[in-house]
């Protein structure tokens, strides 16, 4: 689906984004699941100390939608050059266990 505007605009202003542009497009992420929440990443943002680092667009959840700040899940994968990018305490599985 498109970004819509607002969240596109809140997106590009949010505390703390890295230079760069945010996704026209976005899709959920995880393994396709039938109910709660879809999650898009939007951006990499500024590290501070405790605070996560990743922007992004939540929807499909009883909050409606809107951004939010997390944690990327950081699993390591089989090898240990390859670890997962979802937010962390994501349903279904790691990046890495689709292409296995
Ligand atoms: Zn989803
Ligand atoms: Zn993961």
């Amino acid at each position: 689906m498109s970004l819509p505007e607002d969240e596109q605009r809140r997106a590009l202003s949010y505390p703390g984004g890295e230079d760069g542009d945010v996704p026209a497009y976005v899709t959920c992420e995880l393994d396709p699941h039938l109910y709660g929440e879809h999650v898009a990443h939007l951006r990499h943002l500024v590290p501070t100390e405790g605070v996560p680092d990743e922007l992004w667009l939540v929807w499909g959840g009883a909050a409606g939608m809107g951004l939010r700040r997390l944690p990327a899940c950081e699993q390591t994968g089989p090898s240990a050059d390859v670890s997962c990018w979802l937010p962390v305490r994501h349903r279904g599985g790691h990046v890495w266990e689709r292409y296995e």
